[in-house]
């Protein structure tokens, strides 16, 4: 009789044990879902740091950096590779070919299909100026050895392909300007050997184009000297207070009997009281190119001004010469090495097409600047700073 009783007291039981159960489990599930939560949150926060770091880290670099994954698609460019290409986000899922448009990267990527590794591959880039890249390209693998993508590095190498050019020009340059005269004197030698000498008035015509040519080789070499030792900036400058008008007078002391011959005046416009901190013998090389230049190319019977002012805590010269001047598509390479409007009229001249490269390093090393007014027949005038003090 007591059995419903017991029977009804344990289901009480049960369903209160049940409910308290159910109770602890959903309690549990839910601290799970939050710790799982939890987890999931800080993982996100470890991968996007990781990836923060990754980008700094990539973007940092000096070189150019490309991944590209199985399918041959941009997953990373980093912002060295943007700047060197000159493209901007947007290449990410293109293929190397869709971004770069170029065969050679193209053909490294195809490359990369049987080999592991390449080194040291040159490319160049010419669609908007030439451009030189050495890419360095490898195949990435995951624990297995499987393929998974591959990463591309690119070096900039277009400053030290343009130094080589220089390098290379200037040589060229420079075996070509002793080749003439050392031909011409080799030729004459040659022509006294074979019986010229034996007629003294034709004799003594030939040993002084020989001295002339032997001038013309000791100036060359002088001035590359000169030219050298600028631009390895072993030269130290002896600045001292010097008064600019009697430097003027000098030179033109020196080159009186050369503009004598062309009828050139010269003048020396420069105000007495201008005084400049210079190197005496390196301004007075300066002045003397200038007006030498102005004395071999301005109108015979013309005049030269050489006149100087101050201002702005900077003193201005400037040499300014009559006669057919300067066209204006040569302004901008007047002051390279060997750089001559008129060729066969500075060599004739006797010049070594260096003067006015010597002239600007000079200048420069004075902490001044050196410019060319000039139009076609309209007569040159070149200026340049000085640093008053
Ligand atoms: P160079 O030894 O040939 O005179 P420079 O370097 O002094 O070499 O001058 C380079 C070239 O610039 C000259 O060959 C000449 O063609 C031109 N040039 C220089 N000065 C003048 C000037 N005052 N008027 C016209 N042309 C000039």
């Amino acid at each position: 009789m007591f059995w419903p009783i017991i029977a009804a007291l344990l289901a009480v039981a049960i369903f209160a044990l049940h409910r308290s159960w159910k109770k602890k489990i959903r309690a549990a599930v839910e601290r799970n879902e939050k710790e799982l939560a939890q987890l999931r949150e800080s993982h996100r926060e470890i991968l996007s740091n990781a990836g923060a770091q990754q980008k700094t880290l990539f973007d940092s670099m000096v070189e150019g950096l490309l991944l590209l994954d199985n399918a041959g698609r941009i997953q990373l460019a980093n912002r060295a590779l943007e700047n060197l290409f000159g493209v901007k986000n947007g290449i990410c899922g293109k293929t190397i070919i869709e971004a770069f448009r170029n065969h050679q990267l193209t053909e490294l990527a195809h490359r990369l299909e049987t080999e592991r590794q390449i080194l040291e591959f040159e490319i160049q880039l010419s669609e908007i100026r030439s451009r030189w890249f050495q890419v360095n390209a490898a195949l990435i693998t995951d624990e297995n050895g499987k393929r998974n993508g591959s990463v591309f590095v690119f070096h900039d190498l277009t400053r030290l392909k343009q130094l080589e050019n220089t390098r290379q020009e200037f040589v060229a340059n420079v075996s070509h300007e002793l080749r003439t005269p050392l031909s011409m004197i080799k030729g004459y030698v040659e022509t006294l050997l074979d019986g010229a000498k034996d007629n003294p008035e034709v004799a003594e015509k030939f040993l002084q184009t020989i001295e002339k040519h032997t001038d013309r080789l000791t100036f060359l070499i002088e001035d590359l000297l000169t030219i050298s030792q600028l631009e390895s900036g072993q030269i130290i400058l002896n600045r001292e207070l010097h008064e600019l008008h009697l430097l003027v007078e000098k030179v033109i002391g020196d080159l009186k009997s050369r503009a004598a011959e062309r009828k050139i005046y010269l003048a020396n416009e420069v105000p007495g009281d201008l005084r400049a901190h210079i190197d005496l013998d390196r301004l007075e090389q300066v002045l003397w190119n200038l007006i030498d230049n102005a004395v071999k190319y301005g109108r015979a019977e013309g005049t030269v001004i050489i006149g100087a002012r101050s201002g702005d805590s900077k003193i201005e010269m400037w040499v300014k010469n009559e006669g057919a001047g300067i066209p204006v598509a040569a302004h901008a390479r007047i002051f390279e090495r060997f750089y001559r409007v008129d060729k066969a009229r500075s060599r004739e001249q006797g010049g070594t097409g260096l003067g006015l490269a010597i002239v600007k390093h000079v200048v420069q090393c004075h902490g001044g600047q050196v410019w060319l007014e000039s139009e076609l027949n309209q007569g040159a005038t070149f200026h340049f700073t000085l640093a008053e003090t």
